[in-house]
């Protein structure tokens, strides 16, 4: 399998004529501002490109607007006939993606190739089967006297917003319970990254999937991300990033009245209680903490683990950190690669180096490594201890490869440790006792909580937090209840012109 740098490079040079995908092909933006594609393993600009302004997205949006009835008024099957030829395609060019995702991400051809990719294949042929499966209440008599049913119908257009952590599985989430449901997406992904999103959109037109069903505007937030969220034609707004970028678009949606799904922030809790494998849950904790360099919204960011056991789990995880191989990310023996840019890598620093103020022990790494990794957006595993509860680093998103554990005593305190946070996306337990474990999954706050394991996503459950993370649901048939509207039609079946609900009005009158 070819991994090489210079294949990614000639993937990302497509893209150097235009990285705006409207109505089925690309074209350069309207913005006036160039941004460049940074390989966050060396530093270096791999592709420079016109950003996206307004007249863009209106672009986009009209192209959608078009497309939309069209696809909309296909029948599920010929929805579905077109996403099996679209997963198979992506199948196909499954190895491009991966070094595409890798050049902009940073991320090692390991995870690239075994889980983002695969990931979004899975993803596209589940929502195919799923577009046949529009699910509601059984059609009925329910008031004696009428015949009712529901529609699911498309929305219409869809805005969404995308981060930078997953390009390809988020454009994936966003575009396609849109897509199967009937509606047509004008999707921006984050501006450090569009290489993966053009190639997934194109890939759909290239399926047979209609030109303008699927577009991508890369440009940056606060204009052609707003302007979006903002378009009087767009029906609902779909947003996955921090919550404070949420909390802005949720203003600007609310103005048009749009429907709107938020995935946010998280800072997942680890509950390592007493009787749990503690070999399993270091592994867990580790791998947990350090997917993706930590630029996860479901990684394992506070481990409370009782008393008993805090000592071993401490030692084990420093050990296993000690292990893990930062390199290139181009070399398949790399596990972690750098953070998104040298801006992240700082602000991850930051975060620790407050940590330490605040009285925090850090036990390993809390630095960016030397030598030839120094010019890359590196940072080191860490591992911090003897933080308080209410400080920064055990309350805030950081977003790297940084893990605070802490002790507890009673499984009251861990449960009420593990619910103290503005956050409620993701949650482990690690317990052989069947109570224990049914207790911690009823009481934690979040959108999903394993047991004995941390990480895993399945195309056929949802995804998708409470509280500070937002709400609505990413991928599985609940998606659906986002991006459909679902309409009551109410049909009379007695032919009657008096009908007896008409005394409310006419009832004195004889
Ligand atoms: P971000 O909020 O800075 O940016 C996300 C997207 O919003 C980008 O495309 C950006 O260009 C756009 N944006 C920025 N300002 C905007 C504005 N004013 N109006 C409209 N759009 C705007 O987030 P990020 O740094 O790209 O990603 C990391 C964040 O994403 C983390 O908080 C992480 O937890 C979150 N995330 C959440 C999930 C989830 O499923 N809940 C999944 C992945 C990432």
């Amino acid at each position: 399998m070819d991994h090489s740098r210079e294949t990614a490079l000639k993937i990302a040079e497509r893209f150097g004529g235009g990285a705006q995908y409207i109505a089925g092909a690309l074209r350069p933006g309207c913005s006036g501002r160039s941004h460049d594609v940074v390989d966050p393993a060396t530093g270096e600009a791999v592709l420079r490109y016109e950003l996206a302004g307004a007249q863009d997205v209106d672009a986009a949006v009209a192209a959608a607007e078009e497309a939309q009835p069209q696809w909309g008024s296909a029948t599920p099957g010929e929805r579905s006939d077109a996403m099996h030829r679209f997963a198979a395609l992506l199948a196909e060019r499954a190895q491009e993606l991966a070094l595409a995702e890798s050049l902009q991400c940073g991320k090692p051809v390991k995870l690239t190739t075994e889980f983002d990719v695969p990931g979004s294949v899975d993803n596209t042929a589940f929502f195919a089967g799923a577009a046949r499966h529009l699910q509601g209440v059984a059609a009925g008599e329910y008031s004696g006297d009428h015949t009712s049913y529901v529609r699911r119908e498309p929305v219409g257009v869809v805005g969404s917003i995308a981060p930078w952590n997953y390009p390809l599985q988020m454009a994936a989430w966003k575009v396609l319970p849109a897509i199967a449901a009937g509606n047509a997406i004008v999707l921006k992904p984050a501006e450090l990254t569009p290489l993966t999103s053009l190639m997934f959109a194109q890939a759909a037109t290239d399926a047979g999937i209609p030109p303008g069903v699927v577009n991508v505007v890369t440009g940056a937030g606060p204009d052609a991300g707003e302007h979006l969220v903002g378009h009087p034609s767009v029906a609902m707004t779909s947003f996955t990033g921090s919550t404070a970028v949420g909390r802005r678009v949720a203003e600007i949606a609310t103005r048009t009245v749009k429907r709107l799904h938020l995935e946010l922030g998280g800072k997942a809790p680890f509950v390592v209680f007493d009787d749990a494998d503690v070999e399993a849950a270091a592994h867990g904790a580790v791998a947990g903490a350090l997917i993706n360099t930590g630029q996860d919204c479901t990684a394992a960011t506070r481990a409370y683990v009782q008393r008993p056991l805090y000592e071993t789990f401490v030692a084990a995880v420093a050990d296993l950190f000690a292990a893990v191989r930062l390199g290139d990310p181009f070399d398949p023996h790399t596990d972690l690669g750098p953070l998104i840019s040298q801006v992240q890598r700082d602000r991850v620093a930051g975060f620790v180096d407050r940590a330490r103020g605040d009285g925090a022990r850090v036990v390993t790494g809390g630095e960016a490594p030397g030598g030839g990794l120094a010019t890359g957006a590196y940072y080191r595993p860490t591992l911090i201890t003897d933080a308080p509860q209410h400080s920064e680093i055990v309350q805030g998103e950081i977003f790297g490869p940084v893990l605070v554990v802490l002790p507890f005593d009673t499984d009251d305190e861990a449960l009420r440790l593990a619910n103290d946070t503005p956050y409620g996306l993701a949650a482990s337990a690690w317990t052989r006792d069947v109570f224990r474990a049914g207790r911690a999954t009823r009481e934690i706050k979040a959108g999903c909580v394993w047991v004995n394991d941390h990480i895993p996503i399945i195309s056929e459950m949802p995804h998708g937090g409470c509280k500070a993370s937002g709400f609505g649901k990413d991928m599985s048939a609940y998606s659906f209840d986002e991006y459909t509207q679902v309409k009551h039609v109410m049909y009379d079946n007695t032919a009657v012109a008096r009908k007896d609900w008409h005394r409310t009005i006419f009832g004195d009158r004889g």
